[in-house]
């Protein structure tokens, strides 16, 4: 009989341990900010106290013995995937010279292999999101597959890689937790995907009704209202339904939804977007609002502690969804042109006036006359809105096609003119990707929806005597202001 409550409770010890584990995990993913100075002497140690108690499991000749070993090689396990999953997250390149050999994973027991890293190879469909920071962005794609969903990490820039929201991709990497951290250039679109072929321009999602559901949420330990329902439903559908009408000559188009505040069971200090989802989009269909009866739905939670802006996913699926902490109006414009497919309009500084020389500087948000760079109400650059298919087939928006040396003639890009706006000029094949690249050449003046330009610091003599040049791929994808100053 003793002997039979003894096993019992090493048994509840255990139990307790691994739940302790599991919690230990779950906050993990909270607390994610890359911090590989500490985090990898942290998995290191980690990795030789984990393989210790494996040992005295494996030594160990009495039940309790064998349980206190267990305890001890789950806790060590959990610390350890606290600091790995932070690696993986923040610092992905690094994970190679800390991960555990294969050989070694192999001989721990099975109820520790769910806290350890593991090599997968995962097939699903794509989702390509941004998050804005303000002063930074960083790519948070998600690939859905039958066993879940996995967060991307990529050990290499993925700029330029041809996938798009909805491609079906094979993607090989170290899974920590739920995040995925790619080995180099290991994502590629799966064979007969058709996303590898959707970003043929103009991108063919951005015309027409954007029929848009936004969800005001709070939460139960804040349910604070800044804004009211009827002043988040002006900056959508006024202010930003202003723009997008304007800057497309009336092809685009915003309709829909503003749901009463809804109040969600979450933890505001835990940035649980999937929660807020699923949460905010059950409570919107109990108010009568069916989130699938729309193109796009924006969450906005302005008191929930995310660090960015927004978080947009890119492109065609259907909603596209938005997390918002703010209701700015150029927040909530660019959180869109990424809805509508768009990547950052970056600046690059190329000491040697090539513009697609890898010895190129790039800036995140460098096109200072751009939304989706760091304008405040201007238009997209040329490229983007050539990628809306805003610029073709509007006699006062053409571009000119350079294909010989010449003089040409543009009119000033922001206001009203019957000259063409912009000049491509084309400038080969990348080598890589096998894309069309080309040069834009505007005329960037502070008029018209370019006004703001006065106020933001560009030097008015450049402004006022000086054409802007954004080079970019004839596909979806970054595109690029070129300082050209000599
Ligand atoms: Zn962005």
């Amino acid at each position: 009989m003793s002997g039979l409550s003894k096993t019992t409770r090493a048994f509840h010890g255990f139990r307790a341990a691994v739940l302790t584990a599991t919690a230990l995990l779950a906050a993990s993913a909270a607390t994610a900010a890359a911090t590989p100075d500490t985090d990898l002497p942290v998995v290191r140690a980690g990795t030789a106290a984990l393989l210790a108690a494996r040992a005295d499991w494996a030594a160990a000749t009495t039940a309790d013995d064998r349980t206190a070993a267990a305890q001890r090689m789950l806790r060590v396990a959990a610390t350890r995937m606290q600091a790995l999953a932070r690696i993986a997250d923040g610092e992905p390149q690094l994970l190679a010279s800390a991960m555990l050999p294969a050989h070694e994973i192999a001989r721990l027991p099975a109820f520790v292999r769910p806290y350890l890293e593991e090599r997968r190879t995962v097939q699903g469909t794509l989702e390509v999101r941004w998050a804005d920071y303000g002063d930074h962005a960083r790519r948070m794609d998600v690939l859905r597959s039958d066993d879940g969903r996995w967060q991307l990490r990529y050990t290499t820039d993925p700029r330029n890689s041809r996938l798009t929201t909805g491609t079906s991709i094979e993607a090989t990497g170290v899974a920590v937790g739920d995040l995925l951290a790619l080995d180099p250039g290991a994502a590629e679109a799966t064979a007969g995907s058709s996303g590898a072929t959707s970003n043929a321009l103009p991108l063919a999602y951005v015309f027409g009704e954007q029929r848009m559901l936004v969800v005001p949420v709070n939460f139960t330990t804040n349910t604070a209202t800044p804004y009211t329902q009827a002043q988040v439903y002006d900056q959508f559908f006024g202010g930003v339904a202003a723009y997008y009408r304007d800057v497309s000559a009336g092809r685009t188009w915003l309709t829909g939804d503003v749901t009463p505040w809804v109040t969600l069971g979450l933890d505001p200090n835990v940035c649980d977007i999937e929660g807020v989802a699923a949460q905010a989009d059950a409570a919107a269909r109990a108010r009568g609002f069916d989130p699938a009866g729309y193109a796009r739905v924006a969450y906005v939670m302005p008191a929930m502690n995310c660090g960015w802006a927004g978080l947009a996913v890119t492109g065609p699926a259907q909603p596209t969804r938005t997390w918002l902490t703010t209701t700015q109006t150029r927040v909530i414009i660019h959180e869109l042109g990424h809805n509508l497919g768009l990547h950052h309009s970056r600046g690059r500084t190329c000491g040697d006036l090539n513009p697609w020389s890898s010895a190129c500087q790039s800036y995140e948000y460098g096109d200072l006359f751009d939304v989706m760079g760091n304008a405040d109400g201007s238009p997209f650059n040329a490229l983007q809105m050539r990628r809306l298919g805003y610029f073709d087939g509007d006699a006062a928006a053409t571009t000119t096609l350079v294909s010989a040396p010449g003089d040409y003639t543009i009119g000033t890009y922001a206001s009203t003119t019957t000259l063409p706006r912009a000049l491509r000029i084309p400038a080969g094949t990348d080598p890589v990707t096998g894309l069309p690249r080309s040069l834009y050449v505007t005329l960037r003046q502070p008029i018209g929806r370019d006004a703001a330009l006065a106020y933001t610091g560009i030097d008015p003599e450049r402004l006022n005597h000086g054409v802007v040049v954004n080079a970019g791929w004839e596909s979806d994808g970054d595109v690029y202001l070129i300082d050209s100053t000599p």
